[in-house]
């Protein structure tokens, strides 16, 4: 016998009614970047690997241990996008967007991380993310923030919070970086690897650390503001001040920097009690200096990126299981006249109605079909039997209300106006 054929580890199938809540998601995302002015982007699912290493950062998670490389055919090093940040940054720098002024971009699709399976942490995720580059000013970070924030609102998410932080930049970024060294190497010993590894390098990582020997000391570490220079702090302060204006809830929480290198200033999560252990659903912040270290312009950016799995997470631990409402129409013809007499009315009425048209197309007992035009949700059932034939009529049923109406069997445009009666 052969093995069983499955999905590979840390990947998902998504199936019906499952793939009905990811597809409302999706659309409401686009519709609320286009509502904030932002234009969608794709890029390839793979990418030459050094875009990643220089563009992500040789000390994070993702490039030192989570990324799908390969060689291909060519012996080229290639690499399944773990993020679309330095991908989205490379397209726009390979086809001149930034000579054209301030970009606001969006992105949806799967990315890829080799990561130890586990509740809201895959293999393959998707995320939906925005860019907005051009502006250096705090009024870029609030909108971005405001259009991550404006999803969790509008799905009703009221367990989320969304943290702030300032990481500053350059001028003050050192000094910090050195109270963090003088914080945690005199526990160096007791810190876990990959902290006693990134010490050195980069301590700002450490306080993004999830492992526990980590925490006692990430926990009394200093925080970034009582370093922060006066233009960054003045950012920070103007941030919050617009976060205020447009009714944003948020806290400030130093602990926030994010495991990417290439973040400035703000940096931002959203988190959610409904997630466990993965507990943030959405990163985002500035990352001034990345487009220039791709070898690109001096160009401001600001941008997040929320993973699509944990907010449909979060959506159903607050709402539950999605409950589709009924929608559209079950044709049951009895007998292969019926069906053959059923058939194109059911396909003109797939042009006319802008609901579902189910059929079913064996010999059943009329209770049967009615079977599955529950398992189809469908409001209606549209009944043609010999007598209706007989009688030149079709019998349209309500499967809420249970009420009858006879409709003449005419053309499908009577029928589909008869539906839209019902339906008002
Ligand atoms: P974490 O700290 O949970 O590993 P991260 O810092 O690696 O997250 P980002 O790179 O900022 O995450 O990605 C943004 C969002 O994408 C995350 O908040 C999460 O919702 C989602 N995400 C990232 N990696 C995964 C994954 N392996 N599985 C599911 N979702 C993910
Ligand atoms: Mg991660």
């Amino acid at each position: 016998m052969p093995s069983k054929l499955t999905a590979p580890r840390g990947t998902q199938d998504i199936l019906p009614p499952q793939s009905g809540a990811w597809l409302e998601l999706e659309s409401r995302i686009h519709d609320l970047a286009r509502r904030f002015g932002y234009a969608e982007i794709r890029t390839p699912v793979f990418e030459g690997t050094e875009l990643f290493v220089r563009g992500v950062g040789e000390t994070t998670d993702i490039v030192e241990k989570e990324m799908y490389t390969f060689l291909d055919k060519g012996e080229r090093s290639m690499t399944l996008r773990p993020e679309f940040t330095a991908p989205v940054m490379r397209a726009a720098l390979e086809h001149n967007l930034f000579s054209q002024g301030p970009q606001r971009l969006y992105y949806v699709g799967p990315i890829f991380r080799y990561e130890r399976p586990q509740k809201g942490r895959y293999r393959q995720a998707h995320q939906f993310g925005v860019e907005c580059t051009g502006f250096s000013g705090p009024e870029a970070d609030a909108e971005v923030i405001a259009l991550a924030w404006e999803l969790v609102r509008s799905y009703g998410l009221t367990d989320a919070t969304l943290n702030v932080n300032s990481i500053g930049d350059d001028v003050c970024r050192p000094r910090y970086r050195q109270a963090l060294l003088e914080h945690f190497r005199p526990h160096a010993a007791e810190l876990s690897a990959d902290s006693q590894r990134r010490l050195e390098k980069n301590p700002l990582r450490l306080l993004d650390s999830k492992d526990e020997r980590d925490r006692p000391f990430v926990e009394s570490a200093p925080a970034f503001a009582s370093v922060l220079c006066d233009a960054c702090r003045e950012h920070d302060d103007a941030l919050q001040a617009l976060l205020s204006a447009c009714g944003i809830p948020f806290v400030v929480n130093s602990r926030i920097v994010r495991g990417l290198d290439y973040y400035t200033r703000t940096v931002f999560e959203i988190t959610s009690s409904a997630l466990g252990a993965q507990s943030t659903v959405c990163g985002g912040g500035r990352y001034d200096g990345l487009v220039k270290s791709l070898g690109g312009p001096d160009v401001p950016a600001v941008g997040f990126a929320l993973g699509l799995e944990r907010f449909l997470m979060m959506a159903e631990a607050v709402h539950g299981a999605r409950v589709a409402p009924r929608d559209g129409v079950q044709a049951i013809a009895l007998g292969a006249q019926a069906r053959a007499v059923a058939l194109p009315m059911v396909m003109e009425l797939r042009r006319l109605l802008r609901a579902p048209v189910f059929m079913d197309f064996d010999d059943r007992k009329l209770l049967a079909h009615l079977k599955i035009a529950d398992r189809n949700k469908a409001r209606y059932a549209l009944i043609l039997g010999s007598d209706e034939l007989a009688a030149g009529t079709v019998v349209v049923r309500d499967l809420e209300t249970r009420e009858d109406r006879r409709v003449p069997l005419g053309r499908a445009a009577d029928v589909a106006a008869a539906l839209g009666e019902s339906r008002a």
